[in-house]
């Protein structure tokens, strides 16, 4: 059955309980340190609020920092007030409540309920091309890569910043022409996006704080806001926030300044300073005792976060035992570091006698390059891994053409995915001819597809078209009006992708151009199909906002413009008639090819589905999979069931824990990460690294390389300045070799991950089978002949708080 409220209270520590049962009312803020339960506390309030609060679960948004976060929280809910209920909470990351709220709203910010989602990928192509295109000077063009760009851009953006107030921002210390073109290439970039109806990552943001600004009415209904990972976010997120606390004037944020780890991404530190100010009187609750880590962790991490001098300490201790001391281990190669992990990953599984398994351990890495050699030591060794954190799923080949593909379903309009796929498979469709597509489109002020369509249609529109290449275009301008149709009608995504991969043979394509390992790829777009029927079931529908404006209360004009975008469509008749516009949305009257001689073949422009307010299962799939990172696909995997070591980066790490965790390439240069100079950038690096050890519940591995190559140089390498302040200020917090497994640790290590240790049998019956196959055994120290430097660790074995006083004094 599921606990009741006074149950799970009597689960949680004082301070805890007292942030659990917190008065909705007013703002509270909750600072704590890396596993004190700030994440289970918000959780369980969430709970608390819709059982005891009296507050609906639609009256409660809950932003997290991932997707995944937001997936974990819905399962422990989901446990305690039933699913149900979870399914009516708005909860997501900023990005995709503004989604959520930008869809169904879509029409009163003047955009088409159909709006893409760009990914960096596209964002760039689009820089690219205006690169070519706008008379920017040489010099510019050398200084500046296109990312440095879009960094620009995205720093105006992330603040709120119009090209013209970004211009009027500049003083005079610097380059005046430089802010004058970042400006005009933010305004063409502003309107390249707007021309395919699409929004990059900051504008879901930017839009959905316009909404919410200008149509109060929208959020009106918002009881309770509650923020998890609130030392993240940036500006425009803080404005957002702001604005949908306002009604109620409730809100809780959970954060820790110690792991603000996004200042790159602009996230800004203030944020908690004006919460306090706007809110106040903010109740402010402290959580003091990490439920995560062993004593060791917690101290090595602590020894290395507070030599940030301007750090305000903080106290926070741990009841867990000292546990075994964190392995500080140099290794000669990049090799012999990776081999060094997978060697320790299966002596661990052994001696532990099964207490973990391989979905126990993680590598995080600092930037996803790091990767290489890990993965292949682990394959070496046998081990499953997988990686996640970074967009890797969404950039191979096979997917982004079926995201294409898609998104022109979606909205044919949208020339990035037309410009991708045109000739995918080929279509004997060559730059020059693509050139000539985009410039008729824009001499005739339509866009490239219509003009596609008009080729289709057989029109010479475009001079020199070969009969292959009409035939073509033909093929695809037919693939996109039968999909529109069914995607309209709400046929699922991977019924949408057959249509695709059938249409235009997309297996034998891959088979074509990728023989070599067209097989992974197909298995690539099964592994699609199956992300889609996920995301199906976890979002069965996005009507059901608690925002809807409520009919009773009036304000119909409101409700119009809600719902009513102006539709329109795009019909292709089989003989050669002109193109014709369609202004309102027509009764479906699509028949075969051919069936009846005068029948229009439609192209709608808006789906039937967003003028009803709802959207469709492509849309809803776009979008989330546009937000997504690797690790929710993971999840759709077929092999599911199979324990995998995961290969992650430090980054998309936070929030996270593993009873073991490998931190690879502590080197200078990677931690801190050698572009960060400035005295603030460095900080972050230290922090970086605190969040990264403080994600391990029982053993966590600091490695560095003497040397590694670095693009086809080898470099030599020296150990991380943090590691080793950190080793010299405690050299007892750090050993050089891993600790034996006894009876006594193992027994400790269960207690801290909560399960049950293995009998003694078990665990002998396990070491000499992996004796018997191991060619070498990763060197450990026995307590009894204690290596030189290593000191007793017992003093910090009792359940006294000691490393408070890492912290606190
Ligand atoms: P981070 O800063 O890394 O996000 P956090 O503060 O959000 O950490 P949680 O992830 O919520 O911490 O909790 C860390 C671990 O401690 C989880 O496994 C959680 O279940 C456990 N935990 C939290 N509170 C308690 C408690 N009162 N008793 C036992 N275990 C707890
Ligand atoms: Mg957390």
């Amino acid at each position: 059955g599921r606990p009741s409220p006074s149950e799970y209270l009597a689960k949680l520590n004082p301070a805890q309980r007292e942030a659990v049962t917190a008065s909705a009312e007013g703002g509270l803020a909750i600072h704590a340190g890396p596993g004190s339960g700030k994440t289970a506390v918000l959780t369980t309030r969430v709970a608390y609020l819709v059982q005891k609060g009296g507050i609906k679960p639609e009256e409660l948004v809950v932003v997290t920092f991932t997707n995944k976060a937001a997936n974990e929280m819905k399962v422990r809910l989901s446990k305690i007030v039933g699913a149900e209920t979870v399914d009516k909470l708005v909860m997501g990351t900023f990005h995709s409540v503004c989604v959520r709220y930008l869809r169904k709203y879509a029409k009163l910010v003047n955009l088409a309920s159909n709006f893409l989602i760009t990914d960096r990928d596209d964002c760039l192509g689009i820089i690219k091309r205006l690169l070519q295109a706008l008379p920017v000077p040489a010099n510019l063009k050398r200084e500046m890569k296109p990312q440095t760009w879009l960094e620009s851009i995205s720093k105006c953006k992330s603040r709120m910043m119009s090209p013209d107030q970004y211009r009027a921002d500049r003083s005079a210390a610097v380059d005046q022409e430089k802010i004058e073109w970042v400006a005009r290439m933010y305004e063409a970039y502003e309107d390249a996006l707007a021309s395919g109806n699409a929004l990059d990552f900051d504008d879901l943001l930017v839009r959905g704080y316009q909404l919410f600004r200008n149509h109060p009415r929208v959020i009106a209904k918002i009881k309770s806001v509650l923020i998890d990972e609130f030392q993240d976010t940036n500006s425009v997120q803080y404005d957002i926030v702001k604005l949908i606390a306002a009604p109620s004037g409730s809100l809780t944020v959970v954060g820790d300044p110690d792991q603000s780890i996004y200042g790159w991404r602009n996230a800004e530190i203030e944020n908690l300073e004006k919460m306090l100010k706007d809110f106040h009187p903010v109740r402010q609750i402290f959580l003091k005792e990490n439920y995560r880590s062993t004593g060791a962790i917690l101290g090595a991490a602590l020894a290395v976060v507070r030599q940030d001098t301007k750090r305000i300490n903080k106290s926070l201790t741990t009841s867990h035992p000292a546990g075994s001391s964190v392995v500080l281990h140099p290794a000669p190669s990049a090799q012999d570091e990776a081999a060094f992990v997978a060697s320790t990953i299966k002596h661990l599984v052994a001696h532990l006698g099964g207490l973990v398994g391989y979905n126990d351990f993680a590598v995080l890495l600092r930037y996803g390059a790091l990767s290489r050699n890990i993965e292949v030591a682990l394959q070496k060794a046998g081990i499953p891994s997988r990686m996640v954190g970074g967009h890797k799923f969404f950039e191979r080949i096979e997917i982004k053409d079926m995201l294409c593909y898609l998104q022109l379903l979606s909205n044919p309009s949208y020339s990035p995915a037309l410009m991708r796929v045109i000739n995918v498979p080929r279509r004997a469709i060559g730059d020059k001819t693509i050139r000539e597509i985009v410039a008729t489109a824009e001499k005739k002020k339509i866009s490239p597809f219509e003009v596609c369509v008009k080729i289709a249609k057989g029109q010479s529109i475009v001079q020199g078209m070969t009969t292959a290449q009409r035939k073509g275009i033909r093929t695809l301008v037919e693939l996109v009006r039968d999909g529109r149709t069914k995607a309209d009608e709400g046929v699922d995504v991977a019924s949408l992708i057959d249509l695709i991969v059938d249409r235009v043979g997309y297996r034998a394509h891959l088979e074509k151009q990728h023989s070599h390992d067209a097989a992974e790829r197909w298995e690539n777009v099964e592994e699609l199909k199956a992300y889609a029927t996920v995301v199906a079931q976890e979002n069965p529908s996005t009507a059901d906002l608690a925002t809807a404006a409520d009919p009773e209360e009036g304000d119909s004009q409101f409700e119009e413009v809600a719902i009513l975008p102006k539709n329109g469509s795009l019909s292709i008749e089989d003989d050669d008639s002109d193109i014709e516009i369609v202004d309102s949305p027509k009764p479906k009257s699509r028949g075969r090819k051919g069936s009846e001689e005068t029948e229009k073949l439609e192209v709608p422009l808006s789906s039937q589905a967003a003028v009803e307010g709802a959207a469709t299962p492509l849309e809803i799939f776009l979008a989330t999979s546009m937000l997504a990172t690797d690790t929710e696909t993971q999840a759709a995997k077929g092999d599911a069931k199979l324990e995998k070591v995961t290969i992650s980066t430090c980054h998309a790490a936070k929030g996270l824990e593993w009873p073991v965790v490998f931190i690879p390439a502590c080197e200078d240069g990677t931690y801190p990460f050698f572009r960060s100079t400035d005295a603030n950038e460095v900080d972050e690096e230290r922090r970086l690294l605190y969040v990264a050890i403080t994600r391990a519940q029982s053993f966590c591995f600091l490695s560095y390389a003497a040397q590694r190559m670095a693009g086809a140089e080898m470099k030599q390498k020296k150990p991380s300045p943090f590691i080793a302040t950190a080793s010299q200020t405690y050299p007892s917090l750090f050993v050089k070799k891993l600790q034996k497994v006894t009876p006594k640790l193992r027994g400790e290590v269960a207690k801290v991950l909560g399960r049950t240790a293995p009998s003694e049998e078990v665990a002998k019956r396990m070491i000499d089978e992996y004796l018997a196959t191991m060619p070498v055994d990763p060197p450990v120290w026995d307590v009894a002949s204690q290596p030189t430097g290593s000191r007793d660790y017992g003093s910090f074995g009792s359940s006294s708080g000691r490393y408070g006083g890492f912290g606190s004094q």
